[in-house]
């Protein structure tokens, strides 16, 4: 399936929560404080029936499945595999997607946005334990050492960025020298400081029907 190219602030204005997709204009700009915001998109927008459990299961998938900028392959993937592991299926779904490489960068605060996180990776300016690693999909583990590229660091887009990052609230899992620039992942995530409110169980009923 191909990516999605059109504007992601309606994915936000269909769930009716910030999902925090465009980077700085989140912060600042944001569609969803204003009133057109409010509208659902597409055009069965103003029938006001009741919301079947069905559909209430299949937002959530929608809604973290659109967080973490996956396909609908991407993510069934990654619940196939969460289910495989030992634990909780939720739980497990939403650490994995926590520890994917793009989203750790974003955590970090180096940039605004995941969207960006993925630009930078794919371009090979993100290393890990000093390794270019250009897969915004790979799967960091604890212990792993995460800087930018010298060339991007001395860019001043780059300083721009991580001088007016918004993002500012990296998780207690992760620690940052900002001076440095190097991240470090100390632990597994904590679910509970996941910037979204996701449940997980209803992604996990979703799929088990
Ligand atoms: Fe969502 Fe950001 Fe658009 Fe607001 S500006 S609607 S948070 S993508």
């Amino acid at each position: 399936m191909s990516r999605y190219l059109g504007s992601v602030c309606k994915f936000c204005r269909r769930e009716k929560e910030k999902l925090f997709l465009k980077g700085e204009k989140c912060f600042s700009n944001c569609i969803l404080l204003k009133k057109r915001g409010k509208n659902v998109p597409g055009q069965h927008k103003n029938i006001k029936n009741k919301i079947s459990d069905y559909a209430v299961h299949l937002r959530e998938k929608q809604k973290t499945k659109r967080i973490y900028g996956l396909t609908e392959e991407q993510f069934r993937h990654y619940y196939e595999i969460a289910e495989r592991m030992i634990g909780s299926t939720g739980e497990n779904l939403l650490k994995i997607l926590e520890l994917r490489l793009d989203n750790v960068v974003f955590r970090l605060g180096l940039f605004n946005s995941k969207k960006m996180s993925r630009q930078i990776i794919n371009h090979g300016n993100i290393l890990v334990n000093n390794k270019k690693v250009n897969m915004p999909r790979y799967q960091v583990k604890i212990g792993d050492i995460i800087t930018v590229s010298e060339k991007y660091r001395s860019k001043s887009i780059f300083k721009k960025d991580i001088d007016t990052t918004y993002v500012n609230t990296i998780p207690t899992w992760l620690n940052f020298d900002k001076n440095k620039t190097i991240g470090r992942v100390i632990s597994e995530p904590y679910l509970k400081e996941i910037l979204y409110h996701i449940n997980s169980q209803l992604i996990v009923e979703y799929y088990s029907k």
